[in-house]
């Protein structure tokens, strides 16, 4: 059916378009190439070119264009808000696949405050969720700075910046609907909201993570939690990077589960925020240090009587660390928790609007991550000085955003030399991931192809191939031709 790469025109032929409206109605195929112009680009890289934008409102409707696609041969994409960073929600430029859109997907939106609970269609957007949640006092607490749906939340397994207390959507989810990429778009129940199910193998834990490869989410049911009552946030001054770990570990002793979020900050990165928001000004009296971790405690209980409210146990903690001999701190600003996390909100902004961005999502040992940090600045520095390295991330959880902005001309062969100098270093050195939080998608695949171990490789596409077609937007087995 489709070919013809970078052509801009539908190149979906008219039996298909029928037999899809037919599925979809009208409303839920998109044809016109301004119309599919939000589905075909991604929050970061350049997007590509779909055949056709399809737009199912119900789990029926979604195996009978599954159901339909693979038995014609048509490639489809999975996508649900779009927000992903792994170029894995859209179309490449063939003009030969398919967006499925899961948008309208958005019933039911069902909540069990007994049993803490929320059951969601896949195209339920976090916001909306936890906007409905708000009034009982529950919420989703995957926090993150996109506002993603929750099928897209479970299919890439989402972290976000309170991973170190919450954990990410694979510690949430309790059951998912999912329709197979099969000839016969089957759809399989796994588990209804149980927290405990050893009744059969966790199938649905496939699917979290697996960004659509193993099949095509349609309602996810998750479970909520009591919102913070009490918060308090301070941004810390660590000595130097090797002392962020130390840092850490004396706020884990200290503030036990309290601690729910640690994240760090390069000079780099804060400074660029600072410049490029228009709604922050520096916070650091000093000037920007050369790196700053947001600390964040939590209570999901009101100030009791004779409790130290966390305002006081932050500034304690803090005040007992830098008493320390060889502190592994050495300044810390409190003040109201939006005020201190706006920072650390503006940094993706920040970087964005001061150049192009290569961005890396790496996952390190925890001990490793100073090292690693180390190592990269004099690789950087002598090999790639037109790439300024602005990284932050969730360090509690060994998540660091080792993103770069681009200073000199593009040049897309530098380009993939620092993408090879970086992963092999990382993961080669290292044995960190490349992928810490934001799943698999075309972004990666040669990382994917190149460091992934090869039986792991062979017994993915083996799995895949058991649940059908697979979507195709994420290619799990070896390299085509090996
Ligand atoms: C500013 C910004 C900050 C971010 N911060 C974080 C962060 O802190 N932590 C983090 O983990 N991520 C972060 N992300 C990445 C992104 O928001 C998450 O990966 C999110 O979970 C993607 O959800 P989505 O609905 O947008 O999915 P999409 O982008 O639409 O899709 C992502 C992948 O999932 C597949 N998919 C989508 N829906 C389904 C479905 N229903 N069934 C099967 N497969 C499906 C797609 O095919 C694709 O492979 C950030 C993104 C941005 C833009």
């Amino acid at each position: 059916m489709m070919s013809a790469p970078g052509v801009c025109a539908p190149v979906l032929d008219q039996v298909h378009s029928e037999a899809l409206a037919a599925m979809v109605g009208e409303g839920g195929l998109i044809l016109d190439p301004a119309d599919r112009a939000a589905y075909e680009t991604p929050a970061r890289y350049a997007g590509g070119v779909a055949a056709a934008v399809v737009r199912p409102a119900t789990t029926e409707q979604v195996s009978a264009v599954v159901a339909y696609c693979v038995r014609h041969g048509l490639k489809f994409v999975p996508q649900g808000a779009n927000s992903g960073l792994a170029e894995g929600s859209t179309p490449d430029m063939s003009g030969g696949h398919v967006v499925l859109s899961l948008d309208r997907l958005i019933a039911p939106l069902e909540i069990d405050i007994a049993d803490r609970t929320a059951t969601v269609g896949a195209g339920v957007r976090l916001s909306a969720l936890n906007a409905a949640l708000e009034p009982h006092g529950l919420f989703l607490p995957i926090d993150l700075g996109a506002d993603p749906s929750l099928g897209g939340m479970a299919a890439t397994n989402t972290g976000g910046a309170r991973f170190l207390r919450y954990g990410d959507m694979r510690r949430h989810v309790l059951g998912l609907e999912v329709v197979l990429a099969d000839a016969a778009g089957t759809v399989l129940q796994l588990s209804h909201g149980l927290r405990k199910d050893n009744a059969a193998i966790a199938l649905r834990q496939l699917f979290v993570g697996g960004c659509g490869a193993f099949g095509i989410i349609t309602k996810v049911t998750v479970e909520i939690h009591h919102r913070p009552r009490q918060s308090a946030a301070a941004l810390l001054v660590p000595r130097d990077a090797e002392a962020v770990l130390p840092l850490l570990q004396a706020f884990e002793a200290e503030a036990g589960s309290t601690l729910t979020a640690f994240e760090g900050m390069s000079k780099a990165a804060m400074s660029r925020a600072i410049d490029h928001v228009p709604s922050l000004s520096n916070p650091f009296a000093g000037g920007i240090p050369d790196y700053a971790v947001l600390v964040e405690l939590t209570r999901s209980w009101a100030p009791r009587e004779g409790e130290a409210s966390l305002d006081e146990v932050i500034q304690q903690i803090a005040g007992e660390v830098l008493e320390h001999d060889d502190s592994p701190l050495v300044d810390a600003l409190f003040g109201p928790t939006e005020k201190m996390w706006a920072l650390r909100h503006g940094l993706s902004e920040g970087l964005r609007a001061s150049g192009p961005v290569v961005g890396f999502d790496l996952s390190f040992r925890r001990r490793d991550l100073a090292r690693f940090r180390r190592e990269a600045i004099a690789m950087l520095d002598v090999g790639f000085p037109d790439f300024a390295l602005c990284d932050f991330g969730h360090v509690a959880d060994g998540g660091v955003h080792f993103n770069l902005v681009r200073t000199g001309a593009a040049d897309p062969v530098r380009y993939q030399a620092l993408r090879e100098a970086v992963l092999t270093l990382a993961v080669k050195g290292f044995g960190a991931s490349f992928s810490g939080e934001h799943g698999l998608g075309r972004a990666f695949q040669d990382a994917y192809d190149r460091f992934t171990p090869r039986l792991v490789q062979d017994y993915s596409a083996a799995v895949a191939a058991v649940f059908g077609a697979g979507s195709a937007a994420v290619r799990l087995g070896p390299p085509r031709g090996n």
